[in-house]
C-alpha cells in the first residue's frame, strides 16, 4: 500500500512545523499538503523549508478544498474556529481529521460531531501516550478514592503564548477523575477560584493554571486526604510526542468507519 498522503493545517505554527517535520520523517505516510490562512506571510514557502528541513516540494497553500481533495487525511493543531471549518472539508472529501486543537465550546463539539458521521475524527486534547495512560490511571484512582476523604485537583503549566485555559489536557484529566467518580465534570468542576470563595465543596474537581516562559505542558493531578496527598504528574519536554501521537492515530484511522474517536482507542487503552 502506498504511503497515507497527510495535509497539516496551520503549518506555520508551532505544532504545525513539528507535524511537517514528524510525518515527513515518520515510515508508512508523507505530507501531502500544507495549509494556512488567508493573508498569512507563509502562504506560498515551501513547507519543508518552513519547517527547518529543506525543500519537501509542498508549497503552502491557503486553499484546504483542493487539498483536502487529493490526501487520505489532515493533521489539525490550530484554533476551534478553523479546526469546525476544516472538519466541514474533510467531512466532504470523507478522510481522516485527526483533530490536536482544544478550547472548544459545545457548539464548536458538536460541528465535529456532525462531520464525524462522513469524516473518520480522531480528536484529542493531548495526543502523546503518556497523558492517555495518565487519564487511565486518574480514572482508577478517582474512583477507588472516595469525595468524603479524597479531594481533586489538577494543577498545570503551559508556556506564555498559550491562549485556552484550563489546558484540553488538564479537561481531558478532569473527565478522566469524573468517570472514575460517576459524575458530571461540568456539574462539578471549579475552573477558578478569585476572592472569598468559601470552603472547598465536596466532590469538586479543581483546576488551576499556571503560564510562562517555553514549557511544553506539565500536568498534576493532586488526590489530597487528610494527611496524605498523591500527585500523578505527566512532564511534555518535545512537541514530537504530540505530533508522533497525531501520525500513529492518522495511520489508525486510515481506511475505518467514519465517526469520532478518541486517542484512548488508538492506543487501546478504551
Ligand atoms: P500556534 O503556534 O498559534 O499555531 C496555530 C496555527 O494555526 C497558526 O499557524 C495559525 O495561523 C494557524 N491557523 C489558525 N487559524 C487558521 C485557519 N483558519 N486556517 C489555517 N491556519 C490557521 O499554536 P500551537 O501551539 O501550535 O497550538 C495549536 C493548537 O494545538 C492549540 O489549540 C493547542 O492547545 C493545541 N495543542 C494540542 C496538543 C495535543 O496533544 N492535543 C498539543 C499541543 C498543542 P496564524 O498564526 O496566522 O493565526
Amino acid at each position: 500500500m502506498s504511503d497515507m498522503g497527510l495535509v497539516v493545517v496551520g503549518a506555520g505554527g508551532r505544532m504545525g512545523q513539528t507535524l511537517i517535520r514528524t510525518a515527513h520523517s515518520m515510515p508508512g505516510v508523507r505530507v501531502a499538503g500544507a495549509v494556512e490562512r488567508k493573508g498569512s506571510p507563509h502562504v506560498g514557502l515551501d513547507a519543508g523549508e518552513l519547517a527547518g528541513l529543506g525543500r519537501i516540494g509542498v508549497t503552502i497553500t491557503d486553499d484546504p478544498v483542493p487539498a483536502f481533495a487529493k490526501a487520505d487525511g489532515v493533521l489539525d493543531f490550530t484554533a476551534p474556529a478553523a479546526t469546525v471549518e476544516f472538519a466541514g472539508y474533510a467531512a466532504q472529501a470523507r478522510i481522516v481529521h485527526v483533530i490536536g486543537t482544544t478550547g472548544f465550546t459545545q457548539e464548536n463539539e458538536a460541528g465535529i460531531a456532525a462531520a464525524a458521521r462522513h469524516a473518520t475524527i480522531v480528536k484529542s486534547g493531548n495526543m502523546s501516550l503518556g497523558v492517555n495512560l495518565l487519564a487511565v490511571l486518574v480514572e482508577q484512582a478517582a474512583q477507588a478514592l472516595d469525595p468524603e476523604d479524597f479531594d481533586i485537583e489538577i494543577l498545570e503549566m503551559h508556556h506564555r503564548h498559550k491562549v485556552d485555559a484550563p489546558s484540553g489536557t488538564a479537561l481531558l484529566l478532569g473527565e478522566a477523575a469524573a468517570a472514575g467518580r460517576g459524575i458530571r465534570l461540568g456539574e462539578h468542576s471549579v475552573r477558578v477560584r478569585d476572592g472569598h470563595t468559601g470552603p472547598r465543596k465536596e466532590g469538586d474537581i479543581g483546576f488551576a493554571t499556571l503560564r510562562g516562559g517555553s514549557v511544553v505542558g506539565d500536568h498534576s493531578v493532586i488526590l489530597a486526604g487528610v494527611g496524605e496527598r498523591i500527585t500523578l504528574s505527566h512532564n511534555a519536554e518535545d512537541r514530537a510526542i504530540f505530533a508522533r501521537g497525531a501520525v500513529k492515530a492518522a495511520l489508525w484511522a486510515h481506511g475505518r468507519k467514519p465517526g469520532l474517536y478518541s486517542m484512548r482507542d488508538v492506543l487501546g487503552l478504551s
